[in-house]
């Protein structure tokens, strides 16, 4: 069984290939379908916008073929929530990350650390070969640092310290991210399901 993962994000690909390892299915990019589809990303949820990136690539999908997207964001509490599904684009459509990050150490600007908090919350949609629809969750709860620390991940990782730890996920790396991020939590969801039904 082939599963397509539906996201046009480099970094996001190579998580998945990672947090996927040692399933028995075949895992693929959307190149299998011609690259990721451009999603108008309307939704007002993690879950809306998940599935609207998964069906866009379940028709373009060969018959059978399972597809699995995400959406993905920081829920940042002294913001009510925000950036949240807005994550990608909080700095406007085609901000980049540092854009997007800068923007938001200023909305944090003089906001001392004890009112920080703040969480990474992914939410995954996946089509079965069948046409059935299935969502997988994930967070991590962490706080908002006060300046960029660490180059390693993408987006907001090098301002996010997750819980328990003195280090943000731009210092701490791939092998530390992998066991606490809102995403390889949503993947254990994801594999405890495939593991019943196969
Ligand atoms: P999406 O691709 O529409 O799900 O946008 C998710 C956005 O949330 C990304 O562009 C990042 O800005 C942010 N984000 C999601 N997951 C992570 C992560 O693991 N690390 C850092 N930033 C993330």
């Amino acid at each position: 069984m082939q599963i397509i993962i539906a996201t046009g994000n480099a970094h996001k690909v190579l998580e998945f290939e990672q947090l996927l390892s040692g399933l028995s299915q075949q895992v693929d990019s959307a190149a299998v379908v011609g690259g990721m589809p451009t999603v108008e990303e309307n939704g007002t949820t993690f879950e809306a916008n998940a599935k609207l990136k998964a069906d866009a690539v379940s028709a373009l999908a060969p018959l059978g073929a399972y597809v699995l997207a995400d959406d993905s964001g920081l829920e940042v509490d002294f913001l009510d929530g925000a950036p949240g599904v807005y994550s990608a684009r909080y700095a406007g459509t085609n901000a980049d990350d540092a854009t997007n990050l800068n923007k938001l150490l200023t909305s944090l600007y003089g906001v001392e650390s004890s009112r920080r908090s703040a969480r990474f919350r992914c939410v995954l949609c996946l089509r079965t070969g069948g046409g059935k629809t299935h969502f997988f969750e994930g967070s991590c709860e962490g706080a908002i640092a006060k300046e960029p620390r660490g180059n390693q991940g993408f987006g907001y990782d090098p301002i996010f310290i997750p819980e328990g730890y003195q280090k943000s996920f731009g210092e701490l790396g791939e092998a530390v991210k992998g066991l606490l991020s809102h995403r390889s939590r949503a993947i254990q969801g994801l594999r405890d399901f495939l593991a019943a039904v196969h």
